[in-house]
Order: C-alpha cells, then structure tokens, then sequence
C-alpha cells in the first residue's frame, strides 16, 4: 500500500510520495527534511495520532490511517540561511559521517522491508529516458555532487567546479558503459547543473537517463539509524534485459549509498575545494583506465572494487 500526504508548510504545499504502510514517521521526516530543509527534529507534524497521542517517530505510517493526499501541517523552521537554502542539500556532514558498512551490508540488502521499497521504486518511480539502454553494454552509475562536481565552492560559472578530465572520463566509459546519472538532489537540479557542465549536450557520449533523490530508498541500519540510499535494484528491475549486478558499477563518494548493493559499489575520493584541487585531481583518469581494464570481463561480481587502484598494476604483474 503506498502513502501519499501533502505537507503544508509555510505557505507551501509539498506532496511526499513513495512512501509506503510499513515505512515510519521517522522515514517520512527523512523525506520531508529533502523537500523543505527543515531537520526532522525540528518538525512537527500537526494531527498524525496513533492511539490519541502524537505519533513518534518508530510509528508506522500503515497504522496512521491516512487518506490518499491527505493535508498535514507542520511547524518547523529551517536553520540554513537564505544562500544554503538555495544551494543543493548539504552533504559535508555526510562525507564526514559516512561509515563503513561492511558489519550490517548482509541483513539490510536482504531485509523484505527494503526489498519492498525497491520494488515500489521499480513500480513507480518514472524514468525518462535521454537515450536508449545499448544492447550488451555494462552500467555505469555516477553521483555528481563531490563526484562529478564541487557543488559547495563558489565560481563564475559551474565550469571551474567541474572535476578534472570530466569530459575525457566520461567519453572513454561510453564505450562499454551506458551512463547513468543519480544525485540525491531533485531532478531540476540535476538537470540544470549537467546541462550547464555540458554533460547532456556533449556530442562524444550520451547519458541513458538520470534519477534523482525520489528513486532512493531509507533503509534501517542498527548502527546509524535512518538513512537514505541509492539502490541498483531500482534500476534493475526496471530494465532486466539490460542491467544486473554482474554488469554494473556505481561511482560514488559516499559509501553507504551501496547499502544495498555493496558489491557494485566503488567509492571515489570527494573533489572539494575545486580551486585548490583543479590541477592536482586525478581520480576521474584513474579510474576510467580501471573501468576500461574491468569491462572485458563478463561478470563484474567477480571483484572487489574497494581495491580498484591495484587492479591494473596487478593484472600486468600476472
Ligand atoms: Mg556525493
């Protein structure tokens, strides 16, 4: 059963979708903090009862009886200032905050609950596609924020943030890899920031399709709590005939947004600072020779992508 309610807030409405019975208030908080900035302790939402009381955050949202779009307010104010608020979410805190996930990988990629929410995404989440899925080819998943892009310094023109050899990266993975955009952000940030870097309109590649936060999932983790993750199973059941965990791989500067598909995930150093970093930054270089040495191999599982830089040196060594 899936959850839809508008939050009212400061004049505004905003509709949370992709939420579903057994997902909590405190999930639902996660997602709202994404649409309004405003943290989910600072939220309160007005008339969610469970039992005539207020409805705290391990509630779940299933036993709320919610009508589908149902209004509820909230009081709640958001600590950025009027720069941060226009800026993409924040994500320093998460780079700071990012974990190893090795110890809980196994129970949260395999919990139903997370299963269930990746095959609601598969159900509703829309795609739109830039250009088709290329039989044979394997799938690369990039991030942008501190990925492809300092989004967090200021320039002239989305240019200078740009990570180094951006273009040449991605022209060589085109190749082998359909290219994939997935930023935790909206999509018309996603699609303003890659239009103005040039990513969507370079004649030397194309990008299959982009997926914003809405395509993610919050996930339970003993350890941290609620978080939010990308999940390649969105993806792969959206498109079975192309993509599987043998044939992707997902580029991100965060860790644990391979929560539930840790095996396909390689984690880049973040590119902050882009003005100090410009001319020093080589990632993007190093890892298009190891995507380029990896895509002959017909089964990616194989791998372990936490030691990527070793790849090639070893394979000449062999
Ligand atoms: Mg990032």
């Amino acid at each position: 059963m899936d959850v839809s309610v508008i939050i009212k807030w400061n004049g505004q409405e905003f509709p949370i979708l992709c939420l579903g019975a057994e997902d909590t208030i405190g999930e639902l908080k996660v997602v709202v903090q994404k649409a309004t900035g405003v943290l989910p302790q600072r939220q309160r939402l007005l008339g969610l009862k469970y039992k005539g009381k207020v409805a705290e955050d391990d509630v779940k949202l299933g036993l709320l009886k919610l009508k589908p779009n149902m209004k509820v307010m909230m009081m709640g104010s958001r600590e950025e200032s009027l720069e941060e608020v226009l800026a993409p979410p924040p994500q320093d805190d998460d780079v700071i905050n990012d974990f190893d996930i090795e110890e809980e990988v196994i129970e949260v990629e395999k919990r139903e609950e997370n299963l269930a929410k990746i095959a609601r995404r598969v159900k509703d989440y829309r795609v739109e596609m830039l250009h088709a899925p290329r039989p044979g080819k394997k799938l690369l998943v990039l991030d942008i924020d501190y990925t492809l892009f300092d989004h967090r310094s200021c320039a002239e023109s989305g240019h200078e943030l740009m990570r180094p050899f951006l273009h040449e990266f991605l022209t060589a993975a085109y190749i082998h890899y359909d290219i994939v955009i997935w930023s935790a952000t909206s999509m018309k940030w996603i699609e303003t920031k890659m239009k103005e870097i040039g990513v969507t309109t370079n004649p030397n590649y194309k990008v299959t399709f982009m997926l914003d936060s809405a395509a993610m999932i919050t996930v339970f983790t003993a350890k941290y709590g609620i978080v939010e993750v990308k999940p390649l199973g969105v993806i792969w059941g959206k498109f079975p005939d192309f993509y599987s965990s043998s044939n992707s791989i997902m580029v991100d500067d965060i860790r644990r947004n391979f929560l539930m598909n840790p095996q396909n995930g390689l984690k880049i150093k973040p590119f902050m600072k882009a003005h100090l970093n410009r001319d020093k930054d080589r990632e993007l270089l190093k890892i298009s020779q190891y995507l380029d040495d990896i895509a002959s191999l017909p089964d990616l599982t194989v791998l372990n992508h936490k030691y990527w830089e070793r790849y090639s040196c070893k394979n000449e060594e062999d």
